[in-house]
């Protein structure tokens, strides 16, 4: 891979507040890395194709592609055309949930019986608003740092985080990605161990050189 000319290696880091959201568009070899600052924080993520908007994130492909219910070092995401749109490069928490989809306050208020304005949904909403995206485009997502463990008989519960302060994961760009974000303010179940904390997010510039 050819260097550009006076492209700096660039590095662009920001912090999620707790209960927050974010997005970005990443360009090949662009890496994306997350961390949970302070552990057991779900990240809900989606990704979407930044050219061809309507090619995104597929957990069923991701699965099936990926021969397992978790992501972790080595998994590929996705996408509704089977292409790749990201790999995991590094994953020092072990595996990510890609079963319990986004907190929404619909569904909270079907199972805790909650009436609230802030969900994953809400931020997810939100967000692509910014790309002139409509809350259509919201489909299944990956969530970062939740554990969701699943049993022989089908039996699936939202179980407490194992992720532990400064765990993070890398992403690398396969293809143009618009990635979004929501820091989950879930506070009615583990997902955020009931307590929503700030995350970090890191873009960084592929390699110069290419290499290593
Ligand atoms: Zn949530």
């Amino acid at each position: 891979m050819k260097a550009a000319e006076g492209h700096n290696h660039g590095i662009r880091r920001e912090t999620v507040p707790a209960k927050g959201r974010w997005s970005a568009r990443l360009e090949p070899g662009q890496t994306l890395t997350l961390v949970d600052t302070k552990g057991q924080q779900a990240v809900d993520f989606l990704c979407y194709s930044a050219e061809l908007p309507l090619d995104r994130i597929n957990i069923p492909n991701t699965v099936k592609l990926n021969k397992s219910l978790y992501i972790t070092k080595g998994s590929r995401i996705y996408s509704d055309h089977a292409r790749v749109m990201m790999t995991v490069l590094e994953d020092t928490c072990g595996y990510h949930d890609t079963l319990a989809g986004c907190c929404s306050c619909e569904i909270d208020k079907v199972r805790y019986g909650v009436v609230k304005t802030e969900s994953c949904r809400t931020n997810f909403i939100a967000e692509l608003a910014k790309w002139a995206m409509a809350p259509s485009e919201i489909v299944s997502n990956i969530n970062f740092f939740m554990r969701v463990p699943f049993a022989a008989d089908g039996g699936v519960v939202i179980a407490d985080g194992v992720s532990k302060a400064g765990d993070y994961v890398v992403l690398r760009a396969e293809m143009p990605v618009l990635v979004v974000l929501s820091n989950c303010p879930q506070q009615h179940n583990p997902a955020a161990g009931f307590e929503p904390t700030p995350v970090e997010v890191i873009v960084a510039d592929a390699p110069a050189d290419g290499g290593a």
